[in-house]
């Protein structure tokens, strides 16, 4: 039997070369390239490796319609027969679109999404080790059922509670907590390309200018990324109040890299408070995988604090 893996690419540093005229690196790479690079042209026996090119892009452009492209292109690549699908991908939204596929993934086709630090022409590339062993992880039995991992620096992570820790470091890739909790059922995928869920950064002291904008442009749902355990200034809070006194869905996630939302604090912007408003804790998923969470489920339909566990 052979087993069929499928590798989309989307641009990102792992396809990436410095132009010489202007020195910016720029997604130059396709998807042979990656292919013969990583030396998976004639892979070993009963193993068949070929693949796709899906976007070119720097993955901070990857918007929520290019989630979906990815969600489908990954559905068809497992209709066709693929018994595992790998992602290559820019490492700045990396996490987030981990996790856009996991949230709907239902079948037991391991997708494992890798990238590189490092472009192609640089000393060091590390996209070669990495696309292998995303390869590896990708044909590897144990894998199925596990939805979408991470394989970066020759470590495995789940999508959930994954971030990116470091700018520059090769082993970019950490996990938000040990505790990532049970990965929730995957929900059906629909169109997450309409909805707006801005991101609002809290600071300490900061008026609730930004929130009230959002509410006004009629966003579907807000992410506030407060401080601490899921904190934010009492001007803040009452705009958060108001948004949803005005339906409007908030997820409350943190700045802080480790550990969860705790929605401790009483006072108008404590967690507690914005909690009991009806704000929900992005637990341990960062800002970015909170707003993919809260698109996820207002797309779906799906009561929004199921897919926060
Ligand atoms: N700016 C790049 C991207 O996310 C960074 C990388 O891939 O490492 O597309």
């Amino acid at each position: 039997m052979t087993t069929r893996i499928r590798i989309l690419t989307t641009g990102g540093t792992i396809a990436c070369t410095q132009n010489p005229a202007t020195g910016a690196l720029e997604p130059t790479l396709s998807v042979e390239d990656l292919i013969g690079a990583a030396g998976l042209l004639s892979p070993a026996k009963g193993y068949e490796i070929s693949g796709l090119d899906l976007l070119r892009l720097d993955s901070s452009s990857i918007t929520l319609a290019d989630l979906d492209l990815l969600v489908a292109a990954v559905r068809s690549e497992i209709k066709d027969g693929a018994d595992g699908v790998v992602l290559t991908h820019g490492t700045d939204s990396l996490e987030d679109t981990a996790l856009a596929l996991d949230l709907v993934h239902d079948s037991e086709v391991p997708v494992v999404v890798t990238g590189a630090m490092l472009p192609f022409d640089a000393t060091g590339y590390d996209g070669i080790i990495n696309l292998r062993g995303a390869v590896q992880a990708a044909a590897d039995p144990a894998n199925r059922g596990r939805g979408a991992l991470i394989s970066f620096a020759s470590r495995l992570l789940s999508a959930r509670g994954a971030l990116k820790a470091h700018t520059s470091d090769p082993a970019a890739f950490h996990t938000r907590s040990p505790l990532t909790g049970p990965r929730p059922a995957p929900v059906r995928h629909r169109s997450l390309g309409r909805l707006n869920v801005p991101i609002i950064a809290a600071w300490p002291g900061a008026p609730g200018d930004a929130v009230d904008a959002a509410v006004k442009a009629r966003v579907d749902g807000i992410v506030v990324e407060a401080l601490g355990a899921g904190n934010v200034s009492v001007g803040m809070g009452e705009a958060v109040a108001r948004a949803l006194t005005r339906k409007i869905p908030v997820v409350i996630a943190t700045r802080v890299p480790y550990g969860p939302v705790s929605l401790a604090y009483g006072g108008a912007g404590g967690g507690s408070t914005l909690g009991d408003l009806g704000a929900l804790s992005a637990g341990v998923l960062g800002p970015g995988q909170a707003r993919i969470t809260l698109a996820t489920a207002l797309a779906a339909r799906v009561d929004p604090a199921t897919l926060f566990v």
